[in-house]
């Protein structure tokens, strides 16, 4: 029996492949196309989540003690696991989060390719290595290394729920935690899953990555159950009351929130690459995209064009939940409100709609949002400032590249952004002022797939990096080794040391140093 039809044969007593422990209560996670129950899974209280934390306290200990060879070697198991099961996986996230099978392939994939990266790299980013110990310890060696935090928490999103959470699961796993993850309330089979198969293709070290599943109170109980950090994905409301919750017991926490994320069309663009490129960032997974294109300023040179071509675009796009549709329906119900509500405000302050709108004769029925292409919507509007999270797309008209990058920079949030330019020189340029973590010049949101690039953002979009060395080190704790080789005549660190060793030191350190102004 696959495990996805295990899940299918869960029922309300036994809860499937999730460890219920004592607790009684169940919630249903639910097709967002169908309304059918996917699974039913349990409400973890404190109790339960402690205990799982413990399970897995004890076996971060063995995991660690794999060393970093054992680690990859049964990382690698699971990524062939993976791998193998790629279209079951690919379905129940169809099933679960609504996306297109052919998008939660894609979504696997490069899952799988950043396991791969952490398991294969971390010996390198994270190993004992010798560094210079400099004049003042120069009889003595000093090592440096990045040592395991214990058991990491994990609490996930539901828009990308194979990827985002991988992105902290694989690089804890090969930096030598545990991690106890807790998926969003919407996709819990979908983590139920990734347990699950961890527990089938590492067997020997099964505990090393569990899963507890609930709603806001099991994720705060796994902020307060003395994990090593907690890696959170969401929003920025509640990314603030998990810091908070975390601040009790001084637990650190990395923090992936939303963005507001903007393309910059300038002069010399490919203007139908870039358009391509905008509905794709804007309407894939149905805008569900921390990193999705949700405004565009484009110059008066390519303004007139870019909305043209872009119009033609959206026109093809089809949500639905059958294999041909281009995005699915909005996993999380109460997001076609805020949806709405940015479209509305938009209009009520002037804005056009050329495209989907809240009363398209298009919209695909309930669960769905069209399509939406909006213009001249005033900065100050809930679309341009707000995180949307939902197929629509601003595009405004702008002088030149300088302006669309002040208007960029204009938020609080600061995640991922994009550049469509002719010149090189120019784009670098706009990319290294454009205030985010994340970056893509003539083409939307490939940084996420580079494993050896950091994943983060800044202001309101959080802190803290997942992917490449950067990932792997922030579920590390930095060690710091020195071994004295051998006794100098004069140590200055004693008490014994002669009167005038303090002035000899001066001298040397004015010699050295006091030449520089
Ligand atoms: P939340 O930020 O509320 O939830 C994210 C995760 O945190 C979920 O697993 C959630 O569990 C959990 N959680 C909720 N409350 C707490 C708490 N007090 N302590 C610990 N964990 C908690 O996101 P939503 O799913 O409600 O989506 C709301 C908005 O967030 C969206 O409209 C979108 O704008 C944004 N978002 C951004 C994402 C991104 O990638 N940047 C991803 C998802 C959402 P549970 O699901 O059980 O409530």
């Amino acid at each position: 029996m696959s495990l996805a039809e295990e899940i299918d044969t869960v029922t309300r007593e036994s809860a499937g492949s999730v460890d219920r422990h004592a607790t009684s209560r169940t919630f249903d996670s639910t097709d967002p196309a169908t309304g059918a129950v996917v699974g039913v899974f349990p409400v973890h209280d404190a109790e339960a989540v402690d205990a799982t934390v413990g399970q897995a306290r004890d076996a971060a200990t063995a995991w660690a003690a794999l060393g970093f060879d054992g680690r990859r070697q049964r990382l690698d198991a699971y990524r062939g696991y993976l791998a193998r099961r790629l279209h079951e996986l690919a379905d129940l996230v169809h099933r679960e989060n609504g996306k297109p099978h052919a998008d939660a392939i894609l979504e696997i994939s490069l899952a799988v390719d950043h396991l791969a990266w952490a398991a294969g790299h971390a010996r390198k980013a994270l190993g004992p290595r010798r560094v210079r110990a400099g004049m003042l310890a120069a009889n003595h060696a000093a090592y440096l290394e990045y040592q395991p935090l214990g058991v990491v928490g994990v609490i996930g999103p539901w828009n990308y729920p194979v990827f985002t959470p991988m992105g902290s699961i694989a690089y804890a796993l090969a930096a030598g935690n545990a991690v106890v993850f807790k998926p969003s309330e919407y996709t819990p089979a979908i983590g139920a899953w990734l347990a699950a198969a961890w527990r089938a293709a590492v067997p020997d070290a099964a505990d090393a990555f569990q899963v507890v599943t609930g709603f806001g109170d099991t994720g705060a109980a796994l902020c307060r159950a003395g994990v090593g950090k907690i890696a959170f994905t969401g929003s920025a409301a509640t990314g603030r009351k998990v810091m908070a919750t975390c601040a009790e017991p001084l637990t650190p926490v990395l923090m992936e929130l939303g963005g507001k994320d903007a393309m910059i069309v300038d002069d010399d663009a490919d203007v139908v690459a870039a358009a391509d490129a905008a509905v794709w960032g804007a309407m894939s997974n149905g805008g569900q995209t921390c990193i999705g294109v949700e405004r565009v300023y484009a110059t008066e040179a390519v303004y007139d064009r870019f909305v043209a071509e872009v119009t033609a675009q959206v026109r093809s796009l089809r949500p639905g939940s059958d294999d041909e549709a281009t995005y699915g329906p909005m996993t999380m119900p109460s997001q076609i409100e805020v949806v709405n509500r940015h479209v509305e405000d938009a209009t009520g302050k002037g804005a056009r709609v050329i495209t989907g709108g809240t009363d398209d004769d298009a919209f695909p029925g309930e669960g769905y949002v069209a399509p939406t292409v909006l213009l001249d919507v005033p900065e100050d509007a809930a679309a341009i400032r707000e995180e949307t999270f939902g197929p629509t797309l601003t595009i405004t008209r702008v002088r030149d590249a300088e302006e669309a990058l002040r208007l960029t920079n204009d938020t609080s949030y600061g995640l991922a952004g994009s550049i469509f330019s002719g010149s090189k020189a120019k784009a670098l340029d706009l990319a290294r002022r454009m205030r985010s973590g994340m970056t893509s010049i003539n083409s939307v949101l490939t940084f996420a797939s580079v494993p050896a690039l950091p994943f983060g953002g800044v202001g309101d979009s959080g802190f803290g990096r997942i992917h490449g060395e950067d990932g792997l080190k922030e579920f590390t704790r930095a060690k710091a080794i020195t071994r004295q080789r051998f006794a100098l005549p004069t140590n200055l660190m004693s008490f014994r040391r002669p009167a005038d060793a303090a002035d000899q030191l001066a001298r040397v350190v004015g010699m050295l140093h006091g030449r520089h102004r």
